[in-house]
């Protein structure tokens, strides 16, 4: 095992995450490890801004936190 492997975890009872492109709504698995969109380079979110909800839904256009729209 070489030291240092950053988490290639693939526990199957991880809740799924998404990113979520502010510009497009393109919503992209975190492990996918995409940070930025490939549609606008736009910095993906990973989670609502306002209240640090994570984003469960590749549909999520709104906080399930806090109702805050998550597109500008
Ligand atoms: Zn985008
Ligand atoms: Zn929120």
């Amino acid at each position: 095992m070489p030291p240092g492997t950053e988490g290639e975890d693939r526990t199957p009872d991880v809740p799924l995450h998404y990113h979520l492109c502010p510009q497009c709504a393109r919503a992209v698995p975190v492990q996918s490890g995409e940070l930025y969109c490939v549609n606008d380079g736009a910095r993906l979110l990973s989670a609502c801004p306002a209240c640090g909800a994570a984003i469960t839904s590749p549909y999520s256009r709104y906080c399930s936190g806090c109702g805050r729209i998550l597109k500008p």
